[in-house]
């Protein structure tokens, strides 16, 4: 997701600046004063404002979202050659962080509406997988977009195959399922703080949420090189991946507003919508009853979408394809198991989808003009 510099941006950083910036200057001065860039104490402070926040009881920041992934397997104790079930229809990340560490990305199909894994495609890739003698171990769940997954089926599959869920919600921090916050939603939840995430720093950063204090002890020790109750005393093989002292001082800030902005993405999403729920040749983006959508993208189905795109630009909106190709047709994760059918859902729609400008301070006025060209 990149930050674009048109008149209309696709996603205004600049805006939600200028709300903040002097807190956010004193914060990050307030750091340079006490000198602790790592694991400082804006870091935990900050981790219990996302406790408060979501509900989860153990939360731990780190390095980035794809290194909360990482980690998150890790605590689980997936070993090589396991096998971790991922929608091919996701940023590469989801997968990325398993096949780093020798984990294999087993792919499956979404569902067209929610654009989130399809429970009826993952258990025929439980099937396979077995078929295959492969051992699956867990699930990323991947919240794309912003809106949960579809969880009560996910953890039913879950707990009668004896696999853990990943709940990966990178794009989805301050959505909600079933009145559980995004943090609740898995064995372990990730999520990231890259600066056009719903919820971003000025760097890079990521969080892991559990319930399981075992296992929040596991994620605390694993980024930390491994650590064990004393500095120098190394229990497990980890990694370095901390969030700096900066980054958290600036996402206190952040926090303080993330609620109301949480709010005005959904409005925006709502005035989106009564522009494209009846519109020919786009449909808008569904969200399953229950759910709330931080709207990390207003992502629409669109049938002719190069010359609707152009469109667009010609009156000087930005839109992007996430994503232009799906996970099973990557160079680099074609040789990666998937079903024998393939991923044809997550084929087409990434074909069909257009992502419109979403960010809590977009004008009335962009989504007037978006709507004058219908
Ligand atoms: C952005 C993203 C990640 C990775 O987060 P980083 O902080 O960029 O490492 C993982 N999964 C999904 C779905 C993402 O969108």
């Amino acid at each position: 997701m990149k930050e674009y510099t048109e008149s209309v941006n696709f996603i205004d950083l600049s805006a939600q600046q200028k709300k903040i910036r002097k807190n956010i200057e004193v914060a990050i001065k307030n750091v340079l004063d006490h000198g602790q860039y790592i694991m400082g104490p804006e870091v935990s402070i900050l981790e219990n404002k996302l406790k408060d926040f979501t509900g989860a009881k153990n939360v731990y920041s780190c390095a980035n979202g794809t290194d909360a992934l990482t980690i998150a397997m890790m605590a689980l104790d997936f070993q090589p050659g396991d096998v971790v079930f991922v929608p091919s229809f996701t940023y590469v990340a989801s997968a990325e962080s398993a096949a780093l560490i020798g984990i294999v990305p087993f792919f499956v199909d979404v569902d067209k509406e929610t654009f989130n894994i399809d429970p009826q495609s993952l258990c025929r890739g439980i099937l396979e997988a077995k078929k295959l003698n492969l051992n699956p171990v867990g699930i990323i769940a991947v919240d794309l977009f912003g809106q949960p997954a579809n969880y009560e089926e996910l953890r039913n599959i879950a707990d009668r195959e004896g696999l853990k869920i990943i709940a990966d919600g990178a794009q989805s921090l301050g959505a909600s399922y079933k009145d559980k916050n995004v943090g609740m939603l898995g064995d372990i939840s990730t999520t990231s703080f890259f600066p056009a995430k719903p919820m971003g720093c000025y760097g890079d950063g990521g969080a892991l949420f559990t319930d399981d204090s075992e296992l929040g002890d596991k994620i605390n020790s694993i980024r930390l090189h491994g650590r064990g109750v004393e500095k120098y005393d190394h229990t497990s093989i980890g990694i370095n991946s901390r969030l700096d002292t900066i980054q958290a001082a600036i996402l206190i800030e952040k926090l303080k507003i993330f609620p109301e902005e949480i709010l005005k993405r959904n409005e925006i999403a709502k005035a989106y919508h009564k522009i494209f729920d009846s519109c020919d040749y786009a449909s808008s983006p569904k969200i399953i009853e229950g759910n709330i959508s931080s709207w990390a993208q207003y992502t629409l189905i669109v049938e002719e979408r190069d010359s609707f795109q152009n469109k667009l630009k010609n009156i000087g909106i930005p839109s992007v394809i996430y994503y232009p190709k799906s996970l099973t047709n990557q160079p680099a994760y074609v040789n990666y198991p998937t079903l024998s059918k393939g991923t044809p859902i997550s084929d087409e729609l990434c074909n069909k989808v257009l992502s419109l400008p979403m960010h809590p301070y977009l004008k009335k006025s962009t989504i007037e003009k978006i709507a004058s060209i219908l």
